[in-house]
């Protein structure tokens, strides 16, 4: 029988763990395809690793990966596709706002041959404030990103083996998970469905780390914003050349004049937001390649209980691990 992996990330969700086992085991109890869930946690300091090693202590469908501190949702995705053995992998989060009733429709998209079979959320009772923000940032950021970046989509999918390996061979290290699954392209499907609240727990989203992932995206896909600052900067240069001769011009016909605090003072303040700002840009772009030329590996493992059920093995980038075997 075939198998399906399926990648749960997971930080502090000591409540959600055996929810969701549980929910997905009754979901493939119906379907012809074994399963293993890869829980990779993140470093929770809550009572989620002992929950999972619960589990896997009872079922040997059940893996985990937990990483020696915290690297983040993206990494531990990383981390999920390198082990996982499943002919297929579907990603979910561990609260139950990916809902795996959901699961055997991801599995027929694929069955019908598409690599990737997408979920995608409505925005229903999510404050009003951060759904218009989203959906103007999408709006946004489509129009400099390289790839489609589509509201409601996110990390919840199905992934065929192609698929997989095409993402684990893109090997930067910070990675943003969206764009990249958009990059590789491929067949895909989209299942839409109802957002649905978080019942236990909260959300490891503040404001400030929505806005960095924000910014991720805008700088991970394109060089548009390095240029933007390269033709405003030509355009002020030419601007204030063309300021200069006609001053210049005015001055040998008519003598100075009153010394003009207001056109100085605009002057100066407009020219030192831009270039503060076009050295933000720049900065942010070399701050990328200086985390990318010390080649850190995304994660650490501290401890996994998967030892031999590493899949795509040819296909993947090495990576430098702390392993230390545990369990089965
Ligand atoms: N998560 C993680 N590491 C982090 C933050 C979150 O692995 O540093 C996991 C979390 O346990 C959950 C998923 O990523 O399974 C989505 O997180 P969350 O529900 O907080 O995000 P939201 O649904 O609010 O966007
Ligand atoms: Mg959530």
């Amino acid at each position: 029988m075939n198998q399906v992996s399926i990648i749960i990330p997971s930080f502090n969700e000591e409540e959600n763990i055996a929810l969701i086992y549980e929910s997905i085991k009754k979901e493939f109890t119906a379907l012809a395809y074994d399963f293993e869930i890869v829980f990779v946690n993140d470093a929770s300091t809550d009572r989620t690793l002992k929950q999972i090693k619960l589990l896997s202590g009872k079922s040997s469908k059940v893996k985990y990966i937990s990483f020696s501190r915290n690297f983040g949702k993206e990494a531990a995705i990383f981390a999920g596709l390198q082990h996982v053995s499943g002919k297929a992998v579907i990603i979910m989060d561990a609260d139950l706002q990916h809902p795996p009733h959901l699961i055997p429709s991801l599995i027929q998209g694929w069955e019908e041959g598409y690599d990737q079979v997408i979920a995608r959320r409505n925005r229903k009772g999510e404050h009003p404030l951060r759904a218009v923000l989203s959906s103007t940032y999408y709006c946004l950021i489509n129009k400099v990103v390289d790839v489609k970046l589509e509201d409601g989509v996110g990390d919840f999918r199905l992934l065929s083996e192609r698929a997989i390996t095409a993402v684990l061979s893109l090997n930067e290290g910070q990675r943003f998970s969206k764009g990249l699954f958009s990059w590789i392209g491929m067949e895909q499907k989209i299942i839409d469905y109802e957002n649905v609240l978080r019942k236990n727990g909260q959300t490891k989203w503040s404001f400030g780390k929505l806005m960095n992932y924000g910014l991720d995206g805008l700088v991970s896909f394109n060089n548009r914003p390095l240029r933007l600052c390269f033709y405003s900067g030509a355009l002020i240069l030419c601007l204030s050349v063309l300021y200069s001769i006609i001053t210049f011009v005015q001055i040998l016909k008519t003598g100075i004049a009153v010394p003009g605090y207001f056109t100085i003072i605009t002057a100066v303040l407009l020219l030192g937001g831009i270039q503060l700002l076009s050295l933000g840009v720049i900065g942010e772009y070399i701050g990328r390649i200086y985390y990318e030329t010390k080649k850190r590996p995304p994660f650490l493992i501290q401890e996994t209980n998967i030892r031999n059920g590493v899949a795509y093995e040819k296909n993947r980038p090495r990576i430098y691990q702390i392993r230390h075997y545990r369990g089965n």
